[in-house]
Parts: C-alpha cells; sequence; structure tokens
C-alpha cells in the first residue's frame, strides 16, 4: 500500500497495529553479522521538518484514527539529538492525542551515550517503551558477532532505561553462539536478564540470511547452526537459568520460533514454559521431525496440533514424499524453510 509519507522497512512484531513515523533511515552500526535488514540502505538522519510533514501527512491520512501505540522508525532513533526527539514527540502527542506508547528500537551503543535526565526527559515527552536487540549476553557471541557491544555494555543501557522510567523489551536470538558457544550464550545471556530484569523478554530462532557475513562464516564451516531441538535445548538452559526474582513476560513470538506456545509471565509461570520446552524434547525422534517439519510449513502452531490425526497423516505423507533425507539432510531443510520467514 502507498502512503502519503514515509515508511521504513521494518518494524518490532509487537507494533502491528501501530501507527509508524520514520525518524532515521537504517541503522548506524549495520555492521551485525546475521543482519540484513539495512545492508543497502547507508545510514541517514532525516531533517525534522520532513518528519513533521509526514507527522502531517499521516494525521490527514489517518483522519483522527485514535492510535494508541506509535513506533519510530528505523533502526534506532535515540542516536538523535535528545532535544530534537522530544520536538518530535510533542509534534506527534499534538497530532495524535490518543497515543499511550511511543516506542523506539534503541541499541545499548546510543542508550548509554543518553544521561539518566535526559532518558527520563525522554520518557517524560512521551517515547516510553525501548526494543533493545541485545541478541547474547555473553562478550563471546557478542564479538563472534560483532554486536559492537559488550554484556557490561547492555546491562547499563538497560538498567538506566528501566531507571528513567521506560519500558524495556530484550530481544535474544537462539541458536547465535551455534554449536560451540551454545551453553555460553544461554547462560550468559540469563545473567544479563537477571541484571536487568526488563519488562519483556522476545526470543528469535535464528535463520541464516543470504548475503549475511553469518552465511559466509557458516559456508566457511567457522560457524556451526545447532539442529531445530538443540536450540530447544539451548532456550531450556536459558529459562532454567533466569533467577525467579525476574518478572519479565517472556515469549517465542515470532514464526521462525519453533514452540509458539512457550510464552508467560516469569516467575510464575517458568515451570510452564520448561514444560513446554521439555514435553518437545521428549517427544520421539520421529514425532519431533513431523512437528518440526509441520511448523516450518505452517500446518501446525503448537504442539497440540499434533493429536490431529488428520493434520499429523498430512504431514507424515510430506515427509514420506520427501524420500528418506539423512539427518543432515532434514535438517538443511528446516533451516532453509525457517530462513524464508520474514
Ligand atoms: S544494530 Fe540492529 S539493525 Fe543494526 S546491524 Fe545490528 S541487528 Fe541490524
Amino acid at each position: 500500500m502507498d502512503y502519503p509519507f514515509e515508511l521504513g522497512p521494518i518494524r518490532p512484531v509487537d507494533e502491528a497495529d501501530s501507527l509508524l513515523i520514520r525518524t532515521t533511515r537504517g541503522c548506524p552500526w549495520n555492521r551485525c553479522d546475521f543482519c540484513v535488514n539495512f545492508k543497502s540502505s547507508p545510514f541517514s538522519l532525516r531533517h525534522i521538518d520532513d518528519i513533521k510533514k509526514d507527522i502531517d501527512a499521516a494525521a490527514d491520512y489517518f483522519d483522527g484514527h485514535p492510535f494508541r501505540r506509535c513506533f519510530l522508525q528505523d533502526g534506532d532513533s535515540l542516536i538523535m539529538k535528545t532535544g530534537k526527539v522530544i520536538e518530535i514527540l510533542d509534534y506527534l502527542k499534538h497530532h495524535f492525542p490518543t497515543l499511550e506508547i511511543i516506542s523506539s528500537y534503541g541499541r545499548a551503543q546510543s542508550m548509554i551515550k543518553k544521561s539518566l535526565p535526559e532518558l527520563k526527559e525522554l520518557c517524560q515527552a512521551g517515547l516510553n517503551l525501548l526494543y533493545c536487540g541485545m541478541e547474547s549476553g555473553s562478550d563471546r557471541v557478542l564479538q563472534s558477532i560483532n554486536k559492537g557491544v559488550t554484556a557490561a555494555d547492555i546491562i547499563s543501557a538497560g538498567v538506566q532505561a528501566k531507571e528513567a522510567g521506560m519500558q524495556l523489551s530484550e530481544f535474544i536470538i537462539l541458536g547465535l553462539g551455534g554449536v560451540s558457544l551454545w551453553r555460553e550464550h544461554a547462560r550468559e545471556t540469563a545473567k544479563v536478564l537477571n541484571a536487568i530484569n526488563p519488562d519483556k523478554i522476545r526470543v528469535l530462532t535464528i535463520g541464516i540470511k543470504p548475503g549475511s557475513a553469518l552465511e559466509e562464516k557458516w559456508k566457511n564451516g567457522s560457524y556451526v547452526l545447532q539442529t531445530e531441538e538443540e536450540i530447544i535445548e539451548e532456550q531450556q538452559v536459558l529459562v532454567s537459568h533466569l533467577d525467579d526474582s525476574i518478572t519479565s513476560h517472556y515469549a517465542n513470538h515470532h514464526g521462525v520460533d519453533l514452540l509458539l506456545e512457550a510464552r508467560g509471565q516469569l516467575p510464575d509461570e517458568k515451570s510452564k514454559l520448561l514444560a513446554i520446552l521439555g514435553r518437545f524434547l521428549d517427544l520421539s525422534k520421529e514425532d519431533k521431525h513431523n512437528f518440526i517439519l509441520g511448523r516450518r510449513l505452517g500446518m501446525y502452531q503448537r504442539l497440540d496440533d499434533l493429536q490431529n490425526h488428520s493434520l499429523f497423516n498430512a504431514v507424515d505423507e510430506k515427509m514420506r514424499n520427501l524420500g528418506h533425507p539423512h539427518a543432515g539432510e532434514l535438517e538443511s531443510l528446516f533451516h532453509s524453510l525457517r530462513s524464508r520467514i520474514v
């Protein structure tokens, strides 16, 4: 659909129904190995007059629609000067007075460059939710994917944003440590989350994107992808290492995640989360493969769908049509289907 204002290419899953206003183009870092979101678009700050013109155009276009949420695109609005962001927030709230939540991606690099009083000012002006792609809490994993931050940076950024009164959603990428670093990835990520206690923890399962630096490493063998089952084991270690003092909402929430029902409020639902992961891991090898194929083909939504005999048989037939692939071929197929999900 064509809109009379500029839109960026991505937004968080949780912002599906939000007003989108583009404040910057691309990502000022643009070097993470797994990410191709902005590979072909260099970063630029948008002029404040152009952003205001877009807000005017959006207000005309949506004609009084009572948006509750607005997401500021693209990769990192916090890189802008604090005064400019506040000017945009004021303008936005004037044109969309029903807004309750205004959010942005926040890279830890930019978040730690803002002082606590600045973050408080931003929060009071309306920027009350940040999505932080921490990806991992392991310094070795962060370094290996060229994230450009340390676990200590991520903790400082997250703790300060919360202290400023902002809500914080942390994204984790399962499988990012690969076969060699998965256990460290899970444990160290839990440690960082324990230190921050974000409002939300959102996990995403790695899909190696064509053209990414991670694809190069995968091809040359310096990064070895885990199997679907191993990635669930990794998630089991991650969840089991979250402290009982954590009060975050935890969710597998994207189509790339195998077990979408693994979501719940911590700490009360930690045992429920572990039971769901355990239920998958306890399946027979054949049922695991049937479930993974069914999920990756979009035929299953949740583990209970395995009890639907006609669905199970339909997936089983697809499996038989594949001939008798060996385990490595099956995993490649699962990964290739997963990587196509956007
Ligand atoms: S900081 Fe985010 S948007 Fe930028 S390259 Fe890394 S993952 Fe991509």
